[in-house]
């Protein structure tokens, strides 16, 4: 049992029984009140006492017994199933929490180191670089899936975008939310030249997929 854990009467009472089975003069007998209040006081007195006045001090429970008894009373089982955890036993686990893993210092350290991070434009740029090509969980590979070049990169649809005036060079269909993509003219994704890169909304992106030389030939006459 946990220090400072108590059990009530009743399950103390049961304990007692269990553990001596059928060699306890009380097993399988029902008593009356009378008996039973006697029975709760001796019990009381004797399991409440602590330290070498404990009948059970210095006894160490076997392993399996010990698992017996905490998988009879976890979960539902439980005693304090469903009931709010004690304010003092909460108290202890917090602090123990506190203590053992993340201090106050640790936790303000790690605060200021991601929010430099955040801050940081190199880090956050290497961290863009990152996810662009293989590394990137949605790079499928294969030839209709080539990576993007590194250059072509935020920045670069950015440019594409604003020279673009943040709208479809096809429908004029204006940015709303979410940023138009960039479609490749030739579809080559390494080729990030500006003449080779325009704005398109979604719906007129996705007409691209085929058709592909029609298309090459006529965006390459809208730019120029
Ligand atoms: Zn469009």
């Amino acid at each position: 049992m946990k220090k400072g854990r108590h059990h009530s009467l009743a399950t103390r009472l049961k304990m007692s029984l269990d553990r001596q089975g059928a060699n306890h003069p009380l097993y399988g007998k029902h008593w009356s009140e009378e008996t039973r209040a006697k029975i709760v006081k001796a019990l009381t007195g004797r399991i409440g006492k602590r330290g070498p006045q404990n009948p059970l001090f210095g006894r160490h429970l076997s392993i399996e017994t010990r698992k017996k008894l905490s998988e009879c009373r976890s979960g539902e089982k439980s005693p304090r199933y469903g009931k709010p955890m004690h304010e003092n036993a909460r108290k202890a686990l917090l602090k123990s929490h506190l203590g053992k893993h993340d201090s106050k210092e640790t936790l303000e350290k790690r605060s200021k180191s991601l929010r430099a991070a955040f801050l940081n434009p190199e880090i956050r740029k290497k961290r863009s670089l990152a996810v662009i090509g293989p590394k990137n969980p949605n790079w499928k590979g294969g030839k209709n899936f080539e990576p993007y070049a590194p250059e072509f990169n935020i920045v670069l649809k950015k440019q594409i975008r604003l020279r673009d005036k943040y709208s479809c060079r096809l429908c004029n269909l204006p940015e709303n939310s979410h940023a138009h993509p960039v479609h490749h003219i030739d579809y080559d994704k390494k080729n990030n030249l500006e003449e080779n890169l325009i704005t398109l909304c979604p719906n007129c992106h996705s007409l691209t997929n085929a058709h592909r030389e029609q298309w090459t030939n006529f965006f390459q006459g809208v730019l120029k």
